[in-house]
């Protein structure tokens, strides 16, 4: 749960971070940036801010804002119907994003949310840069993380279902309520 002027505050500050990073969008785009908490009501640990071009039946376009040190949650993009579920592919923009895949190994860099080992499965870690991209085939579970100075990225995708996503976590609710 978010009040309205927290989301307000991300929404001005993750588009200061896509401005700085070189992305283009209109002052009406800034203002629909999704501020999104998972349901766990602690934005700057666990949360992201995103801005969606467009989505189509089949194409899908964002913009993704991580404060520093914030993590989108561990999670996956499971089949729905004839559709064997979102291939996304990430391109970092600006700062060092930290994303978790299945696979053992150690998280390094990244330092995972406290106490939520748990909801935090995928053990191998990737350190990306600006221009390095990372394709996710359909259902791998996955997480990011951003590095101290924020990270800025493309998510390029197949048709995007956000609310069917799966969450490691069973806290999670997608959808993010906003109070006054
Ligand atoms: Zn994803």
């Amino acid at each position: 749960m978010l009040r309205r002027a927290q989301v307000r505050e991300a929404q001005a500050r993750a588009a200061a971070m896509m401005r700085d990073a070189g992305v283009v969008f209109t002052p009406e785009e800034a203002n629909a940036i999704a501020v999104a908490d998972f349901g766990l009501s602690r934005l700057e640990i666990e949360g992201a801010q995103i801005l969606t071009f467009f989505n189509s039946e089949r194409v899908s376009a964002k913009v993704i804002a991580l404060f520093p040190g914030q993590t989108l949650p561990e999670h996956w993009h499971p089949p729905v119907g004839n559709d064997p579920g979102k291939e996304e592919t990430l391109r970092v923009i600006a700062g060092t994003l930290y994303v978790g895949l299945p696979g053992e190994g150690c998280v390094r860099h990244a330092l995972l949310p406290a106490g939520k080992e748990d909801c935090y499965t995928c053990r191998h870690e990737i350190v990306m840069a600006p221009a390095d991209q990372i394709t996710l085939e359909p259902g791998v579970p996955h997480w990011m993380q951003a590095g101290s100075e924020g990270a800025v990225l493309y998510s390029f995708s197949t048709c995007a279902r956000d609310i069917l996503d799966g969450f490691t976590d069973p806290n999670v609710v997608r959808e993010t309520q906003i109070i006054d």
